[in-house]
């Protein structure tokens, strides 16, 4: 008898020293989109952006879009950074096409941890595929977290004011999950210290307030940039494109410049939440300029 098909197997998780830190990467779920094009760059921007598809050895138009939450064993605090999907595709007939349904949980246990080991969640900004998990049905699932939100995410959100037609929902949700945490949440800008070794920068553009975070111990260290770069070809070697999601476009391209910039003059290991899995990797610049994701290979096992 020929050995059975088994079907695709995808890892989840993946785990590493950062110093005396442990970080983790949590897949929680996995969507293909069609669209690469118009989604980066416009109409205006198609032939180059399938062109750059091309030239990378993938798709034109079909794209694997991860989301992945992160994870951080200080040795003090376990410190999680977004929470995924969660089961807002079960809760909201609106976003039943649109997102697959989170896994952070069931991951989070295949590695060895469970919702109530989560000392502090750190919320980078209010898409609903980083707030998703936050809640089921109206209860936190990580019942013993403190909660770090960013002041002018929370704000934007909050206040309401020249919210984009296409984020109107998200605005909804914002309310809905967000805002009765905010009583248990620490509210931050650029600069602050979330636990000692991790700091958030200033990422905004993507959404109001997006911030990223550098993380260190014993003199490693590496950035979380969250969603500054949304597709490992696409928004890294060409960032000035205008992303369909991005609230404040043009501020998305400055920032994911300045961050890209940061990332390979500092050397840092990056982690990024719609990276390809395990969702990490390095930064080089070109000797034409152009900046290209390196996946990690085994330099934080050495
Ligand atoms: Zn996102």
């Amino acid at each position: 008898m020929p050995a059975k098909m088994q079907g695709e197997i995808h890892p989840h998780t993946y785990r590493f020293k950062l110093g005396g830190f442990e970080v983790t990467t949590i897949v929680d779920s996995t969507a293909v989109r069609s669209g690469l094009t118009p989604a980066f760059g416009g109409e205006a921007n198609a032939d180059a952006v399938k062109a750059l598809a091309k030239a990378n050895r993938i798709d034109t138009d079909r794209y694997e879009h991860n989301f992945t939450p992160l994870l951080v064993n200080t040795g003090k605090e376990l410190v999680l950074f977004d929470t995924g999907n969660g089961s807002l595709r079960e809760e909201h007939e609106q976003l039943k096409n649109r997102l697959p349904a989170g896994n952070l949980v069931a991951r989070m246990g295949e590695a060895g941890y469970k919702p109530e080991d989560v000392d502090v969640v750190v919320i980078t900004h209010g898409h609903p595929d980083h707030i998703g998990g936050l809640t089921k049905r109206g209860e936190p699932v990580f019942p013993n977290a403190r909660y770090v939100f960013g002041a002018t995410d929370f704000d934007y959100w909050n206040k309401g004011e020249n919210i984009r037609e296409a984020r109107k929902f998200n605005r909804e949700l914002y309310v809905k999950i967000m805002v009765p945490l905010a009583n248990r949440a620490t509210m931050i800008k650029p600069g602050d210290e979330v636990v000692p070794g991790v700091r958030a920068v200033d990422a905004f553009g993507h959404s109001a307030g997006l911030l990223a975070f550098t993380i260190e111990s014993e003199g490693k260290r590496m950035i979380n940039w969250a969603d500054t770069c949304n597709h490992y070809v696409a928004a890294i070697q060409r960032p000035e494109l205008h992303l369909d999601v991005d609230d404040d476009k043009e501020k998305a391209a400055a920032t994911r410049k300045r961050i890209l910039e940061m990332c390979d003059k500092e050397d840092l290991l990056v982690a990024g939440f719609h990276m390809p899995s395990p969702g990490i990797g390095y930064i080089e610049k070109g000797k034409d300029g152009i900046y290209r994701w390196v996946p990690h290979s085994y330099q934080m096992s050495l």
